[in-house]
């Protein structure tokens, strides 16, 4: 512990990295105020990334490691599901009886009956992916982690081959920097320090797309709305001025892309005017957006998450990236366009994941459909067994899982055995026989990657967890033992398999990494910046994007692939408005929770306030309905009731209710997620969370 500790104006200082689900995984420093009190977190100042910048909500951590709320002992549920009845067990008694469930499932219908589920509630390699070791080594049913990023990987990657790109740094370095399809200022605030940063230094301009003023948008230079799910029109119409006004770099495409000309005569039709319809922006928009692009050839296209949370995303994604290599933005430091870094750390994750002891012929199922799979739906499921035990670590699905409807009729199933370790009582824990108390990332060691910079971190053990708390590889091992799971990984410490990652993976050491801090990942300058060709066979960007490509296309459904654009362009695959469902609802996240996580603390709660459906004041008007009016919100999937704010800064006909709240925050119990889908989109399934047509009226 001690070799992670420093004292600064008086204080010890524990350096550790931010563990939530952000692309910042920011470099902290820790106020440790003794072996189990922490005071304020701030940013590493010497990271040249997170730059002494982190959100308030993680600088305000000590009051949700510290909350009294906080799960201290292992419980056994006493009275029926959900209804809250626990009695506190012992640590034995408890992994005794997961395992006892856990060996019966299997006996009755082999391995694949049982689920383990995760997911980034942590993004410690260790804490979150070990779980798959125990997976693995029993055969249980695999997860397809596609909640979050399959509608986004596909999409950057069809274009350059590699889930990589410029150095996030060189934001600052640009002349435009254009923030799409994330609102930083709410969900990576690093962003913001990089691109304010090549404003303030080299005059650049902030131009901000999304589909409502976002806090981003109101610091952006140039604020473009935009409908939901009309990306790829903006992006084949911007490409059109391009070709058309003489500013696309034929040297460059000539030699760098797979085909120009073809893209060209494709675009023809793709005017100004016809995007305008489809995304509701004014043609002279779409024309002055162009030509900043085509006077700034160093502009840096940061593309975030938010618009591949569409049925479309991932075609959305590959055309906006398509924009920079008609630009020839690619070469030019402080060019080019960048999703994440997820291919630049080449780890050997054998020890932690158990890939070693992987049998490719055992059930995966989508964590996508986790309600169609617990409601035991055949289709998911691969005709397979039922999900009859889950031991479930870093997620909430209660809440965060799309179409919660039948995700609370499966949690609700007496046959199904779930065991739930977890920091807080969820909504989920409080479905499950058996629930655990889980440590928090202060409280264990392990190992971070940065997904929206390059750096590899480690966060120390700094201070003691409160009661009989657990990290999820304690955990892991214990179960491990009790249900016949092999695997040299389970007797290990993090530590030792975090040594063994790094080295492995051809990184240094972990006394290096603890002695550093961080290590520096970025790849060289021609690599990050495709130089000397991109990432495909033969060396060109992919205007043609080949979508059966990737490995999971196994989840997405029939046809939907076939479907998608082999060159940029409108994928129609949205929901769009009817006449029955005329309004458009996007599920956006709030400044002060991040997905489930920090809904319990006071601050956060505070600081939001309460659901709110934000509505066009016309649209509103229309409906004869007064801010603060509880409105009713539905579709197929199910009914909400919430409470209406007006706000102009949306196209009319969308909606934005921003956060994930706790169900029984909403006036009848129901969250947000009663309203979303958990179809798969294409090409490898994922939720389209942005992407939900509904209906709307006055309760
Ligand atoms: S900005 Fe993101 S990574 Fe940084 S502290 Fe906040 S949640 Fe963590």
């Amino acid at each position: 512990m001690d070799g992670q500790l420093a004292t600064a104006d008086g204080k010890r200082i524990g350096y550790s990295a931010c563990p939530h689900d952000c692309p910042s995984t920011c470099a902290l420093s820790v106020e440790v105020l003794s072996s189990d009190r922490i005071g304020r977190v701030h940013g590493a100042k010497d990271n040249s990334y997170t730059d002494g910048v982190i959100c308030a909500k993680v600088a305000r951590y000590a009051e949700r490691v510290h909350h009294p709320d906080r799960l201290t002992q292992p419980m056994r549920r006493t009275g029926p599901k959900g209804s809250g009845a626990f009695e506190e067990i012992s640590w034995d008694d408890a992994l005794d009886e997961v395992a006892e469930a856990f060996l019966k499932a299997e006996a009755r219908h082999g391995p694949e009956a049982v689920w383990p589920y995760y997911f980034a509630g942590t993004m410690g390699l260790v804490m979150r992916d070990g779980i798959n070791r125990l997976t693995h080594a029993k055969k249980y049913s695999g997860m397809h982690q596609s909640i979050c990023t399959m509608l986004a990987w596909p999409g950057i990657a069809a274009g350059t081959g590699r889930l990589a790109g410029p150095d996030p740094r060189e934001m600052a370095d640009a002349d435009v920097v254009v923030i799409w399809g994330t609102n930083a200022v709410h969900t990576q605030v690093n962003v913001m320090t990089h691109a304010v940063k090549a404003r303030r230094e080299r005059g650049a301009k902030i131009v901000a797309i999304d589909v409502y003023e976002t806090p981003t948008l109101k610091q952006a230079d140039i604020p473009v709305i935009l409908r939901p799910g009309t990306d790829g029109a903006l992006a084949c119409a911007i490409m059109h001025v391009l070709f058309r006004d003489g500013f696309a770099d034929w040297d460059y495409l000539h030699r760098f892309a797979d085909d120009p000309k073809g893209l060209e005569a494709h675009l023809q039709t793709r005017t100004p005017e016809w995007a305008s319809r489809i995304t509701g922006m004014p043609v002279e928009e779409i024309e002055s957006l162009a030509a900043l692009f085509g006077a700034h050839k160093r502009t840096y296209f940061r593309l975030g998450y938010g618009f591949t949370r569409q049925r479309n995303g991932a075609a959305n994604m590959h055309a906006a990236s398509c924009i920079a290599t008609v630009m020839g933005s690619w070469p030019l430091k402080g060019g080019g366009a960048f999703h994440t870094n997820g291919a630049i750390f080449h780890w050997d994750k054998s020890l932690i994941d158990g890939h070693d002891v992987r049998d490719d012929s055992v059930r995966v199922l989508d964590m996508s459909k986790i309600g169609p799979i617990l409601t035991g739906e055949t289709e998911p499921l691969f005709g397979g067994p039922p999900v009859e035990a889950m031991l479930i670590q870093n997620t909430n699905p209660m809440m965060v899982a799309p179409d919660l409807t039948k995700v609370h009729a499966g949690f609700a199933r007496d046959d199904l055995f779930v065991c739930v370790h977890e920091q807080f009582m969820t909504q989920t824990a409080q479905m499950a026989d058996i629930v655990l108390p889980a440590t928090m990332f202060l409280e264990h060691d392990d190992l971070y990657q940065g997904g929206g910079h390059q750096h590899i971190l480690f966060g120390p053990k700094l201070i003691d967890a409160p009661g009989a708390c657990r990290s999820n590889h304690e955990v892991i091992g214990g179960l491990a033992e009790r249900v016949g799971a092999e695997h040299r990984g389970f007797g290990m410490t993090a530590r030792d398999i975090i040594d063994w990652t790094l080295v492995n993976s051809g990184w240094p050491n972990l006394e290096t990494l603890e002695r550093e801090r961080w290590i520096d990942a970025q790849p060289d300058f021609d690599t990050a910046h495709f130089t000397d060709g991109f990432a495909t066979p033969d060396g060109k960007f992919r205007f043609h994007a080949d979508w059966s490509h990737p490995v999971n296309n196994r989840f997405a459904p029939n046809g939907s692939i076939e479907d998608m654009p082999d060159l940029p362009d409108h994928f129609e695959a949205i929901e769009e408005a009817t006449d029955e469902m005329p309004f458009r609802l996007v599920t956006a996240p709030a400044r002060n929770f991040l997905n489930s996580s920090f809904t319990e603390t006071t601050t956060s709660r505070a600081k939001e306030g309460r659901p709110a459906v934000m509505m066009h004041p016309e649209d509103a008007a229309a409906l004869d309905a007064q801010e603060g009016d509880t409105m009713m919100l539905g579709n197929n999937r199910g009914e909400i009731k919430i409470a209406l704010r007006h706000f102009a800064g949306v196209r009319r006909g969308v909606v934005i209710v921003e956060s994930i709240w706790p169900n029984e925050a909403f006036e009848d119990g129901k969250g947000i997620n009663f309203l979303t889908g958990a179809d798969a989109a294409g090409p490898q399934g994922g939720v389209a969370f942005h992407d939900n047509r509904i209906w709307i009226r006055k309760a």
